[in-house]
């Protein structure tokens, strides 16, 4: 029964509009390039595909232009398909919300509102609650999909790391979000991007209630060797027809990594230092600025726990510099601090009122 099920799926995999969007707008802006065609006019095929009409019968030789075409023939190289990701509720008023779960050491899954960012551990279920203004159609689906954050690797898809892969004996082993808790999740590769993702039907809200409740979870830390590497991946969410017309989308960000409630302290600390950072610099003189803020945010946070080493990522060699300075007198303030307490005035340090009080209030609270 199930194996019938499976069958049937990947026989019906649901094209992503876009997708085919992109791909059907290459091969109109290249007519030259094209075979003869029985599928109609423009007109007549956005019918086609926006209506709930069968589609004609797909002429094979359509998907066979790549080999059939010389190189120089093309005028740009062929776009690289890439995933929407901006939020779009739609008629069906499609929104996300996430359980509050604070910021404590133990917690397992935590997002922040203010960075659209889940944070949470690998292999911990996140619940997320769907929210409907009105009730989508029969046979609607809800669709989760992983790409990459940056220009830069957004071509790629999101994999699980070989390693994870490896140990894992199931199915959908390459596959980094999983639904949890349903065994009508199906597990999908894109035929055309490659792109993994997994869908559910879509429930409507038990009496009482106002939301859905899926349940995800990330199969590898974004730190995974050979996988997600450290770099930032979007989720992308969307309330689907069943023959996958986008009804609703909605992004955000997802770490996975082993303690989420400090990562997000920490971001959310250094986001609105950050923000602060750079309204200071429209107003005052700019790099030194921001280099003090972020500068400050390593002592706050250090005086509560000393020994954490933090990262701070720097524009500029010269603020990099200046800062290591800083660092470099700081440390060797501390190492100096250890054995005698009034060393502080002996260390040659930047001229700068503000950073010895910062420096004062630092060996107050040793
Ligand atoms: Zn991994």
């Amino acid at each position: 029964m199930e194996e019938d099920m499976n069958a049937e799926a990947s026989q019906s995999l649901p094209l992503s509009q876009n997708t085919f969007r992109v791909l059907w707008d290459n091969i109109v802006n290249n007519p030259d390039s094209m075979p003869t065609s029985d599928w109609g006019t423009d007109e007549q095929i956005d019918a086609l595909l926006f209506s709930d009409q069968p589609l004609p019968p797909i002429n094979e030789q359509f998907f066979e232009l790549g080999p059939a075409v010389a190189p120089q023939d093309y005028a740009t190289p062929q776009a690289p398909t890439v995933a929407v990701t901006t939020d779009y509720p739609g008629e069906y008023g499609f929104g996300l919300t996430f359980q509050k779960s604070g910021c404590a050491k133990s917690v397992t899954s935590t997002f922040s509102e203010q960075l659209n960012k889940l944070y949470c551990q690998l292999a911990k279920t996140t619940p997320i609650e769907l929210i409907v203004s009105k009730e989508p159609p029969l046979g609607a689906l809800v669709r989760a999909t992983a790409v990459y954050k940056k220009t830069e690797h957004v071509a790629e898809v999101v994999r699980r790391c070989p390693h994870h892969q490896n140990e894992d004996a199931a199915e959908n082993s390459s596959h980094l979000i999983r639904l949890e808790g349903s065994q009508l999740a199906l597990y999908y590769e894109d035929p055309n991007t490659k792109r993994h993702s997994v869908t559910v039907p879509y429930e409507p809200p038990q009496l009482g209630s106002r939301h859905t409740t899926i349940l995800l979870s990330y199969m590898c830390n974004s730190s995974c060797m050979g996988g997600m590497n450290r770099r930032p991946i979007l989720t992308i969410l969307t309330l689907e027809t069943t023959d996958g017309s986008v009804l609703g989308r909605r992004c955000f960000e997802a770490r996975i990594c082993a303690c989420p409630g400090r990562d997000r302290k920490t971001e959310e600390e250094n986001g609105t230092k950050q923000k602060s950072g750079k309204q200071l610099k429209k107003r005052k003189s700019p790099t030194l600025l921001e280099s003090t803020e972020c500068n400050k945010k390593t002592k706050s946070a250090s005086s509560a726990e000393d020994d954490e080493v933090f990262t701070l990522r720097v524009r500029g060699r010269q603020n990099f510099e200046m800062l290591k300075k800083i660092n470099d007198a700081l440390e060797l303030q501390d190492k100096l601090g250890k054995n005698k307490s009034a060393v502080k005035t002996d260390i040659p340090m930047p001229s700068s009122g503000k950073r010895v009080m910062k420096l004062e209030d630092r060996s107050d609270s040793e």
